[in-house]
């Protein structure tokens, strides 16, 4: 179902309840209504529902026991590191990168496009976009694009929102611009900084079909740790490749 006929059906929907409890007072048709809205924010928070819009959420239809390993908020000093383990690997992933991070590092961006990954889209500032109007996000997008551009990089076809969250404003200008939108299986929260270990062992829940979030960023920071994350990266490719684990990007 198209996005307007969606919207369309949820402000249909609101306005008659609303007529409703305005004509009868009934406290149960607010329930439904505060009900509804609890359920759109749910929407806006959770990176796996996709009522608003169609997204990328697993890697099932792609081959048997495929999995995919992507990357956010880079790129970063940490980026070399991880693209190093996955050409030893053999192993091409999917990196979503920040406008603000390609500016600083420019250089890193193209190597990740020549050595064969997918990049996608991240936002340029790192801002959650589930509380903003479809201004700020625009402008945002084009900051991110103008970013891809100024560093030579193919115009990116795959959106991952920051941290996940959205709202019709947010999927609608993606829709816009012909980016898929993505999300993921598996978070392990690296970003977090629990140890390498710790990292590679909640990476084993990944399931096939499944996609792994990681981070070679942290959102726009300058100086980002992420020694953690690229330590346990050859585990966590290790773990797979024994479990016969083959490995897709999102493109
Ligand atoms: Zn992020």
């Amino acid at each position: 179902m198209p996005l307007g006929v969606k919207i369309k059906i949820v402000f249909v929907v609101i306005f008659a309840l609303l007529l409703i409890a305005g004509s009868f007072k009934m406290h149960f048709v607010l329930g439904l209504m505060v009900a509804m809205v609890l359920l759109i924010y749910a929407e806006m928070r959770n990176q796996n529902w996709n009522f608003f819009g169609p997204a990328i959420s697993n890697v099932k239809d792609r081959a048997l026991n495929a999995v995919a390993i992507t990357f956010d908020d880079g790129p970063s000093e940490w980026t070399r590191d991880i693209l190093l383990t996955l050409k030893n690997e053999n192993i091409k992933a999917t990196f979503f990168i920040l406008g603000a991070n390609i500016d600083r590092h420019p250089e890193i961006a193209r190597q990740i496009v020549n050595e064969g990954h997918t990049i996608g889209c991240h936002g340029y500032s790192h801002t959650k976009y589930h509380l903003k109007g479809l201004k700020f996000i625009r402008e945002d997008l084009d900051q991110a694009f103008d970013a891809f551009s100024r560093a030579g990089l193919p115009a990116p076809s795959l959106i991952r929102f920051p941290h996940g969250v959205k709202n019709i404003f947010a999927v609608k200008e993606a829709m816009r611009r012909n980016l898929k939108i993505c999300s993921w299986g598996l978070g392990v929260w690296d970003s977090k900084m629990p140890g390498e270990d710790v990292i590679a062992e909640r990476a084993k829940a990944l399931k096939p079909g499944e996609i792994l979030l990681l981070h070679d960023g942290k959102g726009a920071d300058l100086q980002p740790d992420r020694s953690q994350t690229a330590a346990a990266l050859p585990k966590i490719i290790r773990d797979y490749k024994n479990r016969g684990y083959g490995f897709v990007t999102l493109s």
